[in-house]
C-alpha cells in the first residue's frame, strides 16, 4: 500500500513545480505538437498555454524551420539523440523576452537552449521531446562587461597615468617588436630620446603641479607632430620621452627630431630659471638609427640614443644630436654631420 498523494495529486504537484521553475519547459509529441508549455514560456513568449497547446511547434516559430533547433528536434524524436545547442551560434533562437520593456524594444533574451528526448515511462507512449530554455542574458551581459573592463585595464597598463601617452612598459614591448620587424624586413628604424632642459629648476621655481602640467603640454605637442600611425611616443621616465620611428633612416629621424625640438620651443612655456639664453621650456634630443645593413640590439640602440642626448646636453641643450649605434664589437661615435640646433 502506498501512501502520499495519489495520481491526480502527483500531476498537480508536477504542474505546479513546472510552473515555478525558472526556465522554459516545452514538451512536443511525435508530431511536434505542443503538449506542455510551462508558465515561464507563457510569460516570456506572450503566448499562453491555451493558445499553443496542440499546435505544431514550428508553426508557432516558422523562422526556425530548417534551422538548428528544427534539426535538433528531428534528431530527438527520430533518433533518440539529445542535443545541446551552441550558445555562440544560437544566441536567441526563440522570440522570448526577459521583460515587457525588452519585448517592447524587440530585444530577445540571450538563450541557452537544450533540446532532449523526455524519458516518459508510460508504456506504449510514442517518443516525446523536451525543450529547455534558459535565460542567460544576465550572464552574457556580465561577460561582455568583463571583456570591456579587461580591454580598459589592458590599455591602462600600457598608458602613462599623467600624460596618457604610452608608458615605459609599452615602449619596451614596442621597441623589441619593431626592431625585430625591421630586421626581418631589412628596414631602417630610428629612436629619439628627448629630455626637457633644466626641468629640476622649473619644478623648484614653479612647483611640482605646474611641472606636471608642463609635462602634459610637452607630451601633447610631441604627439601632434607624429606623422605615421606606426610612430610611437612614450614617456620613458620622469621628464624624458622616447620616440620609435619604424622605417625611418637617419635623415628622416633628424628632420623629425628637429621639428620636435622647434615645436617645443615654439610652445614658449615660460621658464625664467632656464639658464643660458632661453627663457622658456626647451628639449634636447638624441638620435640613434639602425642601418638595415648593420642590425643592432635594443640595448645598443638605446645606449647610442642616450649618448647622443648626453652630447646634446653638453653642447648647450635645446639641440639635436645623432650617434651611430655600434654593431657588436665596433665602437660607435657621434655623427657630426647629423647635428642641428
Ligand atoms: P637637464 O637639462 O640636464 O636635463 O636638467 P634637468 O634639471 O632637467 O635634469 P634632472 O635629471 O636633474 O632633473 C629632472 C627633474 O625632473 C627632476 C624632477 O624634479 C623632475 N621630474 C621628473 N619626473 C617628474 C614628474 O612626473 N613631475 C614633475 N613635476 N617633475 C618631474
Ligand atoms: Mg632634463
Ligand atoms: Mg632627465
Amino acid at each position: 500500500m502506498t501512501t502520499g498523494p495519489g495520481h491526480v495529486g502527483r500531476l498537480g504537484l508536477l504542474e505546479s513545480a513546472l510552473g515555478a521553475v525558472n526556465l522554459g519547459v516545452v514538451v512536443l509529441d511525435g508530431a511536434r505538437r505542443v503538449v506542455l508549455w510551462n508558465q515561464w514560456m507563457a510569460r516570456h513568449s506572450g503566448l499562453s498555454a491555451d493558445t499553443v497547446m496542440g499546435r505544431d511547434f514550428l508553426e508557432l516559430y516558422p523562422e526556425l524551420r530548417a534551422r538548428r533547433v528544427d534539426a535538433a528536434i528531428g534528431q530527438a524524436l527520430r533518433d533518440n539523440f539529445p542535443s545541446l545547442l551552441s550558445q555562440t551560434l544560437n544566441k536567441s533562437p526563440f522570440a522570448l523576452y526577459s521583460s515587457p520593456a525588452t519585448a517592447a524594444r524587440n530585444e530577445r533574451m540571450q538563450q541557452a537552449v537544450a533540446v532532449a528526448v523526455t524519458p516518459i515511462d508510460i508504456a506504449g507512449a510514442p517518443r516525446h521531446c523536451l525543450i529547455q530554455v534558459h535565460d542567460v542574458s544576465v550572464a552574457v551581459g556580465r561577460e561582455k562587461l568583463l571583456r570591456e573592463q579587461t580591454l580598459v585595464l589592458r590599455s591602462q597598463t600600457f598608458a602613462d597615468g599623467l600624460t596618457g601617452i604610452a608608458n615605459r612598459r609599452h615602449f619596451d614591448v614596442a621597441m623589441e617588436k619593431e626592431l625585430r620587424r625591421a630586421k626581418r624586413n631589412g628596414a631602417a628604424l630610428s629612436l629619439l630620446m628627448i629630455d626637457i632642459d633644466h626641468f629640476k629648476s622649473y619644478n623648484d621655481h614653479y612647483g611640482h603641479q605646474q611641472g606636471d602640467d608642463c609635462l602634459i603640454q610637452v607630451a601633447a605637442a610631441l604627439t601632434a607632430l607624429l606623422q605615421r600611425s606606426t610612430d610611437l611616443l612614450a614617456r620613458y621616465g620622469g621628464e624624458e620621452f622616447a620616440v620609435i620611428l619604424p622605417e625611418t633612416d637617419a635623415d628622416g629621424a633628424l628632420a623629425m627630431a628637429e621639428a620636435m625640438r622647434a615645436g617645443i620651443s615654439a610652445l614658449a612655456v615660460p621658464h625664467l630659471q632656464a639658464g643660458g639664453a632661453e627663457r622658456h621650456i626647451t628639449v634636447s634630443i638624441g638620435i640613434a638609427s639602425q642601418d638595415p645593413d648593420a642590425p643592432v640590439e635594443v640595448a645598443t640602440l638605446i645606449g647610442a640614443a642616450d649618448r647622443a642626448l648626453y652630447g646634446a646636453k653638453r653642447a648647450g641643450r635645446n639641440r639635436v644630436l645623432a650617434q651611430t649605434p655600434a654593431p657588436a664589437g665596433v665602437a660607435g661615435g657621434p655623427t657630426p654631420d647629423l647635428c642641428a640646433d
